[in-house]
């Protein structure tokens, strides 16, 4: 059959074919003084989407490897940390900290809301032993943003260290990791970045280096240090993964063409107007504190997400994230990340409409669709100028 798969899940993303095609070419060796030119392209180009100028790593792991190297870079046994823990990712900097042997406090918020920076403060004002703050940019399985800008300013404050997993949210929308003060912040290849997975990668601010030089838990492969002498000497400490680095290349290259501001107009443009479009067909956002990354919408009660996100692949082609964890179920999220033009999203929000309405629940959908198209229309004249 003409199948085509439409991918708006929140990790893998649509692909450009020719980032696709520029790993596609016979495997590099990776100490060739090319390779170093290559690398050094790489890691400007990183510091450009990351807004420093401290160095940034990449690991041959998916986005939580990156987490992990936070952790284990960071800290000695038994030291505490503050974990934001509103959804499944923020489950997980819980999970690395207890299994490195951290003491992780958790600050638990219902999912679907965003922490309030205040009580951070308060927990820290309570507890002068937590070293540092562990938090979602973007918390994918809830679609909220956190106050990052808010939370650094705060963790300055107290000195104590900001670890934030930008998987979901580094280009998306402004986190300029020098200018706020974020002390670590983490992103994977196959969310914001665009890529096939496979890579991770980390940035680490001054102050929080004397951390990594000091700190005595156990790592190998994720050791920042033996990474940073070999970054000075332009190479990598390990065998890296050359062909997703050669696409890397090619994506960085579309991001600086682009140029951020333009990526983050375009993500709050597309988030905004399927927003608008949830609520015009009757459905509801889920997240209090929506992110640009993704939309999560709440289902009707009465359907199953997961025959829903079955119709939906099966009928339209369209594939659709469900909920995970305590959400299994009970939302669908469309993501806005990757490689994808504006009224892609349109194709999304249609499935979904016809999709509610085959389960006998019909929305208001062209109602919604028209009001994506107006919003996208009118805005984008300027957005896309
Ligand atoms: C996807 C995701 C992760 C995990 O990344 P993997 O590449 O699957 O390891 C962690 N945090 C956030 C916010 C994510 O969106």
């Amino acid at each position: 059959m003409f199948r085509k798969w439409h991918l708006f899940t929140p990790g893998p993303v649509p692909v450009a074919p020719q980032v696709l095609l520029a790993g596609a070419v016979p495997t590099p060796h990776h100490r060739l003084p090319e390779f170093s030119a290559l690398l050094s392209e790489i890691r400007r180009d990183l510091q450009y989407l990351f807004q420093t100028r401290r160095p940034v790593f990449f690991f041959a792991s998916s986005g939580t490897g990156a987490m992990e190297a936070a952790v284990a870079n960071l800290f000695s046994p038994g030291e505490k940390v503050l974990v934001v823990r509103g959804g499944k990712f923020g489950e997980r900097w819980g999970e690395i900290a207890e299994g490195y042997g951290l003491l992780p406090v958790y600050l638990d918020v219902e999912w679907g809301k965003a922490v309030q920076a205040e009580e951070v403060k308060s927990r820290l004002d309570r507890d002068p032993e937590i070293r540092a703050v562990l938090v979602q940019a973007h918390e994918t399985s809830t679609g909220v943003k956190h106050p990052v800008e808010e939370l650094a300013a705060i963790c300055r404050d107290k000195n104590v260290l900001l670890v934030v997993d930008a998987i979901s949210a580094l280009g998306v929308y402004p986190l300029p990791m020098d200018e706020w003060g974020i002390d670590v912040m983490v992103a994977g290849s196959q969310k914001s970045l665009a890529l096939p997975p496979g890579l991770s990668f980390i940035a680490v601010s001054e102050r929080a280096w004397s951390r990594v030089e000091k700190a005595t838990l156990p790592r190998y492969y994720f050791d920042l240090r033996r990474e940073w002498k070999a970054y000075q000497k332009e190479t990598t400490a390990y065998t890296p993964a050359v062909s997703l680095l050669l696409s890397l290349q090619a994506a960085l290259r579309l991001v600086r063409e682009t140029g951020l501001e333009k990526l983050f107009a375009h993500y709050a443009l597309v988030s905004e107007a399927t927003r608008r479009a949830v609520r015009a067909m009757g459905l509801e956002v889920f997240p209090e504190v929506p992110c640009e990354a993704l939309t999560v919408i709440r289902l009707p009660e009465e359907v199953d997400g997961g025959k829903l996100t079955r119709l939906l692949r099966e009928r339209y082609g369209v594939v659709v994230a469900g909920g995970q964890g305590k959400l299994r179920g009970r939302v669908v999220r469309i993501t806005h990340m990757g490689h994808q033009s504006p009224l892609e999203v349109v194709l999304a929000l249609s499935a979904l409409g016809l999709g509610l309405s085959e389960m006998g629940f019909p929305v208001k959908m062209e109602e919604g669709l028209a009001q994506a198209l107006a919003f996208i229309g009118e805005r984008g004249k300027e957005v896309y100028a």
